[in-house]
């Protein structure tokens, strides 16, 4: 793929794969998703919407003290037990119904086997987990890259930040427009789609932070929205 490519505007645009490169090359890879295993991606994935990573870990390190483990374990306790144990994560309740509509879903659709989840076709799948309380696209998606190893690009707000930054953007701000944006100019390949949002993530928090610190950007030399 050409490192850049002109848009119909006639401006040179890098190409989201150079971008991706740009960013390896200076951050490194990234090795995500930070989770040991599927169930505790799975679990992550739902408790750090609209929360810091660092408030999900508290949650994550007093659930496993508790002994729960997993989400069978989930669908087992008590909502009860399982809220005061998440409460570093806000909407602590409410993520508590989240959890336990999903551990129960899987239970009694998948019997809690996650090859036998991942074997459902991928638009049925999505279609399946978007039915769920409570779970958005980009959670639903991240269940699906980071514990399925699936080739579905993850949209979050760091993601709209950044590329409105770099003016590469869909046509409407939608989640399915901005994911189609994503997939029609990348190759369909997971361990790309994984450490590329991971990139995203790291680059926001880093750097491309609501008030931006450019001096120091990979990107700068592309970015319109540079200060
Ligand atoms: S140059 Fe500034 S605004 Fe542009 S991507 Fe880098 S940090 Fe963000």
């Amino acid at each position: 793929m050409p490192a850049c490519q002109v848009n119909k505007k006639n401006r040179t645009q890098p190409d989201l794969l150079g971008i991706y490169q740009l960013l390896l090359g200076f951050y490194g890879h990234r090795n995500w998703w930070p989770g040991e295993t599927q169930d505790e991606i799975a679990i992550g994935a739902i408790l750090t919407q609209s929360v810091a990573w660092k408030n999900v870990e508290t949650a994550l390190a007093r659930l496993r003290d508790q002994g729960i483990l997993t989400l069978r374990d989930i669908a087992a306790a008590p909502a009860e037990h399982i809220a005061p144990l998440i409460r570093s994560t806000l909407y602590y309740n409410q993520k508590t119904q989240k959890l336990k509509a999903f551990a129960r879903w899987f239970g009694t659709t998948y019997d809690f086997d996650w090859r036998r989840m991942f074997s459902t076709p991928v638009p049925e799948l999505r279609h399946q987990l978007l039915s769920l309380k409570g779970l958005g696209p980009e959670t639903a998606d991240s269940i699906l890259l980071y514990a399925g190893r699936l080739p579905v690009f993850v949209i979050d707000a760091y993601t709209r930040r950044l590329f409105k930054r770099l003016d590469l953007t869909p046509a409407k701000d939608s989640y399915p427009d901005w994911q189609q944006y994503f997939s029609a100019r990348l190759p369909v390949d997971p361990g790309l789609y994984n450490d590329f949002h991971a990139q995203i993530v790291h680059h926001c928090k880093i750097l491309c932070q609501p008030v931006p610190k450019c001096a120091d950007c990979p990107l700068g030399h592309l970015c319109p929205g540079k200060t």
